[in-house]
């Protein structure tokens, strides 16, 4: 069997966690954080970096540091995981869900303007399969109308728009480094890119319970307290330790990845000429970080077949999110506007393998097995 996906060991992890238990300091905030924090904010040029807890711990301090109020409105895609929108929900704002577009599921920026309101407060696009939307507009609404922008770069690291990283082309930024992603913490772990240098110093006292503690151990109090709100947001050393492991084969694991995905494409892009089904389209203004490969057919019928035919091959092929302004805890918040393009690719779109350790060959069965489908079918 073909799994989805299968978390890659660089195998330096074992050495650093180990390095990292015999340190004796096992709390968050260790030489392992530093390390990967300094290594991204010197990579992206952004004076703070953030490791968390999770993508969603990430989101849910972007939403903390927007400091937002009941009755509020933040603007997010439906078709997204349900962090993007649970973030600000638990701040007490109100979520206005926006489409996606035709050429592939990032929020319609074209149609954005329209869902703003004497209410709206942030905006949080979300960079699907590590895609970028389309920065300048969303920035370009930002400044008219003083909103904040939040983006969830949880699929996008190492992803950029127009030569600059996604996740820092916003206010903040959030990328995940769970397990499913193309690099990880050791299952679950997040980073908080802090690009509006005034959220810093919040941002710290956030990620510490709501004390100023980084401030005290820089030498620049003399005593901490607890100054404001916040929760236990940052990692311990032995996730540290296992993502630096990562981040030392940053190149090496997205150029495999790339390569992989390019196989793929050159593989399927004649069968998609031929209306069989839609791959991935990128913008000019995006680069491609290999986060994942998807098809989108042409009805929900199709995409089950399929997934079901694959299965019976060996292969594991999964769809992707269910809407959030019709889920069982959205519904109701929602305003009643139809979103087809969300309802399309929550219907149609279908993720093929892809991890580190997926090989050529694998690859090359995958596509046969597609081609073998699609003929049966004809
Ligand atoms: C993975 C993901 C998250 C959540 O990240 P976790 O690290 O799993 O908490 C949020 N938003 C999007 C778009 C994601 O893909």
């Amino acid at each position: 069997m073909i799994p989805f996906n299968k978390p890659h060991l660089t195998g330096k992890e074992a050495h650093y966690m180990y390095q990292a238990v015999f340190a004796g300091k096992l709390s968050g905030n260790g030489d392992f954080t530093k390390k990967c924090q300094a290594f991204f904010e010197q990579r992206y040029g952004i004076k703070k970096a953030l490791l968390t807890t999770s993508g969603t711990d990430a989101l849910e301090m972007c939403a903390m540091l927007c400091n937002l109020k009941p009755g509020d409105e933040v603007i997010v895609p439906s078709y997204t995981f349900v962090s993007t929108a649970l973030a600000f929900l638990r701040e007490g704002a109100n979520v206005v869900f926006a489409d996606s577009m035709d050429m592939n599921p990032n929020m319609d920026v074209d149609k954005l303007e329209a869902l703003i309101t004497s209410h709206t407060k942030v905006i949080v696009p979300v960079h699907y399969a590590g895609v970028a939307c389309d920065m300048d507009k969303i920035m370009a609404l930002a400044d008219k109308y003083h909103l904040l922008v939040v983006e969830d770069a949880a699929q996008a690291l190492d992803a950029y728009y127009k030569g600059c990283p996604l996740g820092t082309i916003g206010h903040l930024g959030a990328i995940s480094f769970h397990e499913t992603k193309n690099v990880t913490a050791g299952g679950e772990g997040g980073l908080l890119l802090v690009n509006d240098e005034r959220f810093i110093r919040r941002a710290e006292i956030i990620w510490e319970k709501g004390t100023n503690r980084a401030e005290f151990f820089r030498g620049e109090v003399n005593k901490y307290g607890w100054v404001d709100m916040g929760s236990s947001f940052l990692p311990a050393e032995i996730n540290a330790a296992f993502l630096w492991a990562q981040l030392e084969n940053l190149e090496d694991i997205q150029a495999k990845r790339t390569k992989l995905w390019n196989t793929y494409y050159e593989r399927l892009k004649p069968l998609a000429d031929k209306g069989c089904f839609q791959l991935p389209d990128m913008p000019d203004y995006a680069t491609n970080n290999a986060h994942m490969f998807y098809l989108v057919f042409s009805d929900f019928e199709k995409r089950t077949a399929f997934i079901q035919y694959m299965k019976e091959h060996d292969i594991l092929t999964v769809f992707h999110y269910l809407p959030l302004h019709s889920s069982a805890y959205y519904a109701d918040k929602h305003d009643g506007r139809k979103l087809p393009q969300c309802d399309r690719y929550a219907d149609c779109l279908v993720r093929l393998p892809m991890y580190y350790d997926l090989s050529i060959t694998e690859v090359d069965i995958i596509c046969k097995t597609i081609e073998k489908y699609l003929v049966k079918e004809k």
